[in-house]
This record gives structure tokens, sequence and C-alpha cells, in this order.
């Protein structure tokens, strides 16, 4: 194998691995992105605590409904049974009940309102743990595919990287420090073509002379204009 051809076959190799090096970039970023799901378990997190402080505000609600029932009840009772008989006192009695049943209607509404809240409350909350338990499935699937895609590029990667050496070991050391120093300065393409007399970097038309230099592949030749080393077949 020619020089040239060796050194053309090298950057094919370089391409390859930087594409499938580009490729493990984003599976690394999708295995750390978790954004969707924190959001999710955030939402549900904020309507679990919001559900459970309308629970205990129906409690509280209930308890005061009790308390006044139970303030009720005797006072009801002793109204009725005609012991009282002061005309002031039964004035007195009637004005509190009728104070606690205000209070008891309110505690009533209030308690009715907030049922409807934990009931509404609770179907958001149940749709949130539904919602969050499908994406926690799907993102283990994911992450389970995306390991997989992962080691198997990182084994392609090893395999094209020991070839990679191996041709970067059979060519002249004056010649790999060219291709090195063109691939960082060159936006890592150390090798342009030669299609119909033009150089596929540059996209100028050659010389001759440097085509035929060039097919014959024994020295290295650049392109006078974008410095590419030139390989046609
Ligand atoms: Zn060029």
């Amino acid at each position: 194998m020619t020089s040239t051809r060796r050194i053309y076959e090298l950057s094919l190799l370089d391409e390859e691995i930087a594409d499938k090096e580009a490729a493990l970039a984003e599976i690394e970023r999708r295995l750390e992105d978790e954004d969707a799901l924190n959001r999710a378990r955030e939402l549900t997190q904020a309507h679990e605590s919001g559900l459970s402080d309308l629970q205990r505000q129906q409690r509280e609600a209930d308890a005061l409904i009790s308390d006044i029932r139970s303030r009720l009840g005797p006072l009801e009772k002793k109204a009725y049974s005609g012991a009282v008989t002061n005309p002031r006192e039964l004035e007195a009695l009637e004005y509190e009940t009728k104070m606690l049943k205000g209070r008891l209607d309110k505690a009533e509404d209030s308690s009715l309102l907030l049922m409807e809240s934990v009931e509404k409350t609770e179907q958001t909350v149940g749709e949130d743990r539904r919602g969050l338990a499908t994406l926690e499935e799907q993102r283990e699937e994911e992450v389970h595919k995306l390991s997989n895609d992962k080691d198997k590029l990182e084994s392609e990667v090893s395999k094209i990287s020991a070839r990679r050496q191996e041709t970067a070991s059979s060519l002249d050391v004056a010649v790999m420090r060219l291709y090195e120093s063109l691939r960082s300065s060159r936006g890592g393409v150390a090798v342009a073509t030669i299609e119909r007399g033009m150089c596929q970097g540059c996209r100028i038309s050659l010389p001759s002379g440097a085509i035929q230099k060039a097919r014959a592949g024994r020295d290295v030749v650049q392109c006078a204009s974008c410095g590419k080393i030139l390989f046609t077949t």
C-alpha cells in the first residue's frame, strides 16, 4: 500500500472514531438527563403535600363540627325540657343556641367545600402517580438501551483505535507529524480527495502535476490552497 493510501485509510479511521465518539457523547448526555423525570417527581410531591394540607384542614373542620354539636345538644335539650322558666335566662339560652347553630352552618359549609377539594386533589395525585410510574418505566428501558448502545460503541471505538494505531505506526514519523498538525488546524480533517481535478477540501482546480504526483502515492502532496494531503485512486 502506498504511503498516501495509508494516510487516507488513517483519515477514514479517524473520521469513524470521531463519529462514534460524538454518538457516545450524545448517549452520555441522555443518560445524565433526568429533567423530565425530576419535573414529574416534583409536581407529584407538590400535589401530595397540597393534598395532605387539605386533609388536615378537613379533619380540623370536622373536629370543630363535633365540638359545636356536643355543645349544642345539651343546650337544645335544656331549652325544650321546660326546666328553664326565667324569661331572661331562656332568652340567653336561645341566643347562645342561635349563635352555635350559625357557627355550625359555617363549619359544615367549609367542611363540604374542603371535601370537594380533597376529592379533586386525590384524583390529580392519582393521575400524577400513574404518569410518574409510566415515566419511570420508560426511563428504565431507555437507560437499559442507552447503556447497551454505549457498550457496543465503546467496543467498536477500541477496535477501530487499535487499527488506527497499527496504521499510524506504519507511517513515517514526519508524515504523521504533518498529518496530526493538519488535523488539529483543519477541523479534524487532514486529507482531501481529488475529484474531477479538484481538491475536495477547498474546491480549487489542481495543476495536473500535483494530481499525477498524488496518484503515484509515493510522496505526500499537499493542496497549495488548503494545505490538506491530497489523495486519489
Ligand atoms: Zn484544497
